[in-house]
C-alpha cells in the first residue's frame, strides 16, 4: 500500500490520492477526486458552478467536496463567501461526501457554521498551518486536519501542532507542491517518533472513519 495523499493538485499523481479538480475541469479517468469552488474564484455567478459540482458529485470518482472555504484574498466579500460555502455544505451532506476546506483567517465563521449546520460529514481543514490554539479549539469542535509541507517550515510550531493533534484526526497531503508524499510521511513519523507503518495504518483508519475506503 502506498502513502495516501489527502489533497493534491497534481493531476498526474501516481499515488493513492484525492486529486482536486475545479468545477470547470473534467473528471480524470480512474482517479479519486475532490471538486469544489476555491474561494479565490468565488464570484457572483456561482449558481451555475454549484450546479456543475452538484452533477459531478454524482460520479463515483468524486470522493470529497472542496476545496472550498474562506480567504481574505477572495474577490468575494465575506457574505458571499458564506453563501457559496453553504452551497458546498449542502452538496457534501446530500451525497455523503466529506468536505475539504481551505481556510485562512476566518476560523470563527467556520466554527459557527459547523455549529449551525451540524453536518454528518467530516470537515477537514486542508494544509492547516495556523496557530496551535486554533487547532485545539477546532479539534474540540470535531474538525479534522490535513497537513502539507508548510507545517514543517517552523520546527517548534510543528512540534506543538503534532503534540496537540489527535492521531485519529489528521491526514497528510502534498497540495500544490511537487514534493513526494512519502517525504511528508517521513517528516511526520520523525516528529511523532512513530513508526511509518503505524502512521500509514492510522491514516488509512482515519480515512475509513470519514467514509473513504481504499480499494
Ligand atoms: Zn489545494
Amino acid at each position: 500500500m502506498s502513502f495516501f495523499d489527502f489533497h493534491t493538485h497534481n493531476k498526474a499523481s501516481k499515488e493513492k490520492a484525492i486529486i482536486n479538480i475545479f468545477h470547470n475541469e473534467d473528471i480524470i479517468p480512474n482517479k479519486s477526486l475532490s471538486c469544489g469552488i476555491h474561494p479565490w474564484y468565488y464570484n457572483e455567478n456561482y449558481k451555475k458552478e454549484i450546479n456543475t459540482i452538484n452533477n459531478l458529485a454524482k460520479s463515483k470518482q468524486i470522493i470529497a467536496i472542496g476545496e472550498t472555504g474562506f480567504d481574505p484574498v477572495s474577490p468575494a466579500n465575506i457574505e458571499l463567501q458564506k453563501t457559496i460555502f453553504i452551497e458546498h455544505i449542502k452538496i457534501s451532506e446530500t451525497y455523503n461526501l466529506p468536505l475539504t476546506i481551505h481556510c485562512v483567517k476566518y476560523f470563527h465563521i467556520l466554527k459557527d457554521l459547523k455549529k449551525e449546520f451540524k453536518p454528518k460529514q467530516a470537515w477537514i481543514i486542508h494544509s492547516f498551518n495556523s496557530k496551535p490554539e486554533i487547532l485545539q479549539d477546532l479539534q474540540r469542535q470535531g474538525f479534522y486536519f490535513s497537513f502539507s509541507n508548510t507545517i514543517f517550515q517552523i520546527q517548534k510550531k510543528a512540534e506543538t501542532i503534532f503534540s496537540y493533534v489527535k492521531a485519529e484526526r489528521f491526514f497528510l497531503e502534498t497540495d500544490d507542491s511537487e514534493l513526494n508524499i512519502e517525504n511528508i510521511y517521513l517528516a511526520t513519523s520523525k516528529l511523532l517518533n512513530l513508526d511509518i507503518e503505524i502512521l500509514k495504518n492510522q491514516i488509512i483508519k482515519n480515512l475509513k472513519d470519514i467514509g473513504i475506503w481504499l480499494g
